[in-house]
């Protein structure tokens, strides 16, 4: 399994507009954050997990033209505004493209793109198939876990296939997901900045699940302008990793 990480940084991405700040006008290319997304082939199927608003750029710069199915984590802005960016993959390839998410994501989907799912939409909109995720599902032969993970009040899907897990925009990990994060390979898991913050994991945080659920490696990911890569890699253990857009994991 190859993963890329097309999007390492949080909602208004770093840098951030008008911030003067010494990671946003940092020169270190591993500084500059797309809105958090994840590119992942596995058996020749072509996965991304959330439409950001960078989409289109980070397909460009990540030589992405194609996808055969994508999951959604939730429905905020940062994660699904670049859903229209999906039709050129249509016209190239000729076919829909699965879109995978729970019921209220689904639903949601529905509501803010609605000349999308209108009965008879317009030539130039993206076709999608939608399909409602279950805890367990088959996805192209594939079985990928969906599992609950706290966004302040709300629940939001975290991903699981076989020994890699998918973790963003998480302030917490209900009990009954616990077991389905254990003996993982890689995690990837959501650390926004040094303090807490009532709908994101800080640093602390980000570690403390670590430590519960010991992947092998982990990477941390929808960073804010707060952490430089250099400074926060050498106070990392060595186990964990600051992940940056373009990235490549490679999974057994
Ligand atoms: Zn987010
Ligand atoms: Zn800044
Ligand atoms: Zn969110």
């Amino acid at each position: 399994m190859k993963v890329i990480m097309l999007g390492t940084g949080t909602s208004v991405g770093v840098p951030m507009i008008g911030c003067v700040c010494n990671v946003c006008k940092s020169t270190n290319p591993k500084n500059k954050r797309f809105r958090s997304s994840v590119y992942i082939e596995l058996n020749q199927h072509l996965f991304i997990i959330d439409t950001t608003p960078d989409f289109r750029l980070q397909c460009l710069q990540n030589n992405i033209s194609n996808v055969d199915a994508v999951l959604y984590t939730h429905t905020h802005t940062d994660h699904i505004n670049g859903i229209d960016e999906l039709r050129v993959m249509n016209i190239l390839h000729k076919k829909a493209i699965p879109i995978y998410a729970t019921k209220e994501t689904l639903l949601e989907i529905r509501k803010r793109f609605d000349y999308i799912f209108a009965p008879n939409p317009k030539s130039w909109v993206p076709q999608l198939i939608e399909h409602e995720l279950k805890e367990e599902n088959n996805i192209l032969g594939e079985k990928i876990l969906a599992i609950d993970v706290e966004h302040a009040q709300d629940i939001i899907t975290a991903f699981r296939m076989r020994d890699f897990a998918y973790i963003t925009d998480a302030s917490g990990i209900p009990a009954r997901s616990i077991p389905l994060l254990k003996n993982l390979e890689v995690l990837i898991i959501n650390s926004l900045a040094e303090k807490p913050h009532a709908k994101h994991f800080s640093l602390q945080q980000a570690l403390d699940a670590i430590d519960m659920l010991k992947p092998q490696r982990a990477y941390l990911t929808h960073l804010s302008h707060q952490f430089d890569f250099d400074e926060l890699s050498k106070r990392l253990p060595n186990n964990i990793f600051v992940s940056y857009d373009g990235l490549h994991i490679e999974v057994d």
